[in-house]
């Protein structure tokens, strides 16, 4: 568990890890940033666990990687925005004095470091970020700071100052795909679909799998796409369902996009289906473009084009989806 073996891809990341391992050049903290499950805290972890092993490789065999895999390592702390306060979406400046400030002040039990492993850091308003900065300004010489985000802007510039930033590049879908029919039991046309949606991050691409909400967002986009909602009683039924799909509006405007956009492909190649993405319903895609005339197919993506755009502009959600699907009917 938890080596930078286990990391897909980055590796200008990994290599720069290990040399400042084995030199012994450790800077004190390190913002971990990229993508929704990219590795953020995978790597974290397989970083943590480096440098507290006894070898500096994460042998997995010694004291401090056996107790650091089963999370019981005495030295390493974790901190979220769950973690005390139990509510999702923040990490206070008392969560940061509790759980930061105040165990620093306590020498590591066996190790050479005390690790603060911050998930989420972002979630950090302003007054934790500058508690936190107290702590990093001068931290004892066994201090180290893990600190993973989505949302790097979120930082203080003065955070960042004092931080080593790693960014983890998103993977090409062939790397992801290769992951999932490997390691996570997808087949091969699931992982092609999912490596095309997660846009680079395993581990967005593993949550598809059992994600019983996308199962249905699929078939929701076909229906939308087979032109099953032309009536206005049946328009204000399916807009009321994108109503229902709102935390995930993103994904189903991707999967619309997706879909038309392997049409409309199809169409152009005369009926070559090696350039399909959403091969598991491949019989769809022929009998829409077998339908569809090109320029309509053309106008039907725009109009899904132009609906984002227009949601993104703060438009009246509704009414811009009954727009589009009278256009798609
Ligand atoms: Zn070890």
């Amino acid at each position: 568990m938890y080596n930078f073996g286990d990391i897909y891809g980055n590796g200008q990341i990994k290599a720069y890890l290990r040399s400042s391992i084995a030199n012994n050049k450790i800077n004190q903290a390190y913002i971990i940033t990229g993508g929704e499950g990219c590795g953020k805290t995978l790597l974290a972890n397989a970083f943590a666990k480096a440098i507290l092993c006894e070898t500096g490789e994460a042998c997995g065999g010694c004291v401090s990687c056996k107790t650091f895999d089963t999370g019981n390592n005495p030295d390493v702390l974790y901190i979220s925005p769950t973690v005390k306060t139990g509510k999702t979406g923040t990490i206070s400046v008392d969560d940061i004095r509790d759980l930061v400030c105040a165990p620093l002040g306590v020498k590591p039990f066996l190790h050479r470091y005390k690790v603060f492993i911050i998930k989420d850091g972002d979630e950090m308003n302003s007054s934790a970020q500058n508690a936190l900065l107290k702590a990093l300004e001068e931290p004892p010489d066994y201090g180290f700071f893990l600190i993973t985000a989505v949302n790097y802007a979120s930082f203080l510039p003065t955070i960042i100052s004092r931080a080593i930033t790693l960014k983890i590049k998103p993977l090409p879908d062939s790397a992801v795909a290769a992951y999932l029919t490997e390691k996570a039991g997808f087949t091969e046309s699931e992982a092609k679909t999912a490596a095309a949606f997660a846009q680079g991050s395993i581990g967005r691409a593993v949550t598809l799998k059992n994600d019983a909400e996308f199962s249905a967002l699929m078939f929701f986009a076909e229906q939308i796409i087979a032109g099953r909602y032309a009536s206005i009683v049946e328009v204000i039924a399916a807009a009321k369902e994108f109503e229902t799909h709102r935390a995930r509006i993103d994904d189903l405007f991707d999967l619309l996009c997706l879909i038309y956009r392997d049409i409309i492909i199809y169409k152009a190649c005369g009926g070559d289906d090696k350039k399909i993405i959403w091969k598991q319903n491949l019989k769809f895609i022929k009998d829409i473009a077998a339908k569809t005339s090109a320029p309509e197919l053309h106008k039907r993506f725009d109009a899904v084009i132009k609906t984002i755009e227009v949601i993104s502009k703060n438009a009246n959600f509704t009414m811009a989806v009954e727009v589009m699907l009278l256009d798609l009917a």
